[in-house]
Order: C-alpha cells, then structure tokens, then sequence
C-alpha cells in the first residue's frame, strides 16, 4: 500500500532542511512548511517563539467536548550539511532520510490524520491538536509547554513504531547520575602510602552497583556508563568521576535505586558524592485507551502489538500529568540517529487512519 498522495513530497521537503536542535535558521525553516501545509489543509497553525525555538500548533475543532494530542517534535540530531548529503530516497518498500522516523514521518503521519477531521467533520470528534516542539532531542527536562496539556482527554506520541510494527504502550523511568570522588594525588613511588585512589574507590563502587542495585527489583537497570580518572603514569589518582544510567519501571523504582547507588561504602580519605538529576518519568500503561489502540490498529489492517521502550520520550511527560498516553504511532521504522535511518512507506496509509480514528470519541 503506497502512503497517501503527497506525503513523498512532503516528507522529502521536510527532510530536505537540517534542523538540529537550537539551530534557529533551521528550525523556522521547518516551522514555516509545517504550518504552511496545515493551512493548505483546512487546519488552524500557530506558530510561537520560545527560548528553545518555534512552537508549532496546529488544530482542528469538533463539536464533542474532547481534547487529544498529538505530540512530537521538529528538531533533528543531524548537523547542518546532512540533508544534502543524504536527500530522501526510496528503496523498495522503505523511505530513507535524515528525520524519517525521528521523527519527520510521524509529524506528517499526524498532519494527514488532522487534514482528514477537518474535511470530513464527524459529530465524535472534539479539539484536536498537533503539538510540535523545538528541542526534543536535547532537553533533559519537561517541555516549557507541558502546563497547556494538562487538561488533555488523551494523548497520541508520534515517535515511529517499532520494528515490528509494535506501538510502545509503556516507557522506563530514566535518569543519569554522576558520582565524584576526592582523594588524594601522590607520587606512585615515593610517597604511595600518602596518596588516596578515587579510581579504586569509583571502580568498587561501580561493582557494587552492577551487584547490589542492577536488576534487584524487576526493571532496574543500572549502567556504569563512563568512568574518568587519572593525571599521569606515575601518580595516584586523587580524583574520578563516573556516568550511571538508571532504568526503572516506576518513578518509586526509580527513586529506590538512586538513593540506593548513593548509600556508597567506606573509603578511607574519598569524600563521594552523587549527583540528583530528577531525568525522564515513565509512560504508564494507559489502560483501555491502549487496548483501543490495538483493537484500531487490527480494524486498519495493522500489526496490532504493543511493547515496552527503555528510552524516554515527551509522552512520558504527557503521561506524567496523568493524561492517558499512548506512543508510537508514528511510521513503522528505525535506525534513529543514525547514517540509515528508515520509514516502511506501507505502514504510512494504515497510521494515518488509526491516529485519525483514535482522535475521535
Ligand atoms: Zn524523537
């Protein structure tokens, strides 16, 4: 099944501007074909200047008394030079491209289901809209618009679908920690007694970590990411720090296992100390609104499976506020962030129609 007419040539429009986040000239690029293409489909765009970026809402209004989001974002990874290096290109059944999961093909996905509410008003539909932000990919916090969705019946993510053509119904709790230990820097020969090793001290640590902490409770997951330390060949190394990435399947997981790394050993003359970043919340499973999703999916004539992601993404802030969230409603694809990055353009047509039925009540 081919993607509905047009959306090759947006998709290829759209992919064609670098917009890597905090890139203005890029991102206002993008911006202004988003919203151009939703006027020229019958939907209201407003464009909004924050600190991180152009804001882009585009919506649609019904007569019911819903609200539902669409959610996504309009930044890429990619650096200023890629498009034109790696225009959108069809190989067989798949579209590849800077963006296409990551998400350009979601966006559009989320556009074509908007453009088919305004015109064919149903009596089941309420106000819909299509929030794309500026900064996805580089903000470790929530969006500066999360306060406009909190009164939001529900919410559709439009991250791409999974390989499999599974929607991602629940997300990990994630965050990064940094541990820092101070010691002592001493000669390694001469005066080796005197010294104080922060590496020895981080190294035990992190083993305690992988042992003590990584998978004690179901979903936990604790990596030592990186560990830094050293001065010279012939020095002890006073000082060290080390990366962590935490995974859990609830905020209260989550929180067991920071304070849990943060409960460090005794080791005579380091001082350690642990970083408190609050990082990314989970997407909880969003009940019937997920089951729905599945029941569409099948009536479209689309894998109907769902999955659990380890990474996070601004549905789990959606979820957050307790609005009902769902995710990976985007294209079927993968390769995010990297040279082959890819959309299945058969998935496209039955997205498209799933994302504008569950926009209805
Ligand atoms: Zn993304």
């Amino acid at each position: 099944m081919e993607p509905p007419a047009g959306f090759v040539e947006r998709l290829t429009a759209l992919c064609a501007v670098d917009s890597p986040t905090g890139d203005a000239a890029g991102l206002a690029r993008s911006a202004a074909l988003l919203s151009e293409w939703a006027r020229a489909d019958g939907l209201e765009a407003e464009v909004r200047e924050t600190a991180d970026g152009p804001l882009v809402v585009i919506s649609t209004q019904g007569p019911a008394a819903e609200r539902v989001l669409l959610i996504g974002h309009h930044d890429t990874v990619y650096p200023v030079g890629t498009a034109a290096l790696r225009p959108v290109e069809r190989r067989g059944e798949l579209l590849l491209g800077p963006g296409v999961a990551d998400m350009r093909g979601g966006l559009l996905v989320g556009l074509g289901a908007l453009g088919r509410l305004a015109r064919d008003p149903d009596p089941t539909h309420g106000r819909v809209e299509l929030w794309i932000v500026p900064d996805e990919e580089g903000r470790l916090t929530e969006p500066s618009c999360l306060a406009d969705w909190r009164d939001a019946t529900r919410a559709i993510c439009l991250e791409c679908g999974r390989a499999d053509g599974a929607i991602v119904t629940t997300r990990m709790a994630v965050t990064w920690l940094t541990l820092t230990a101070a010691g002592r820097d001493a000669h390694a020969g001469t005066e080796r007694a005197v010294g104080r090793s922060a590496l020895l001290a981080l190294a035990r640590e992190a083993l305690r970590i992988e042992e003590e902490i990584h998978a004690a409770r179901p979903g936990v997951q604790a990596t030592i990411t990186e560990l830094h330390a050293g001065v010279g060949r012939n020095t002890v190394p006073g000082s060290a720090t080390a990366t962590i990435d935490v995974r859990a399947l609830t905020l209260a997981d989550l929180r067991w296992a920071v304070a849990a790394i943060g409960r460090f050993a005794e080791h005579d003359g380091i001082v350690l100390q642990r970083s408190d970043d609050p990082g990314f919340p989970p997407l909880d499973h969003a009940g019937p609104f997920a089951e729905r999703a599945l029941a569409v999916l099948a009536e479209v004539g689309a894998p109907a499976r769902e999955a659990l992601a380890a990474g996070a993404s601004d549905g789990s802030w959606a979820s957050s506020i307790g609005v009902p969230t769902i995710d990976g409603l985007g294209p079927i694809g993968g390769g995010d962030h990297g040279p082959d990055e890819w959309i299945d353009a058969t998935s496209v047509g039955p997205r498209i129609e799933a994302v504008h039925r569950l926009c209805r009540g």
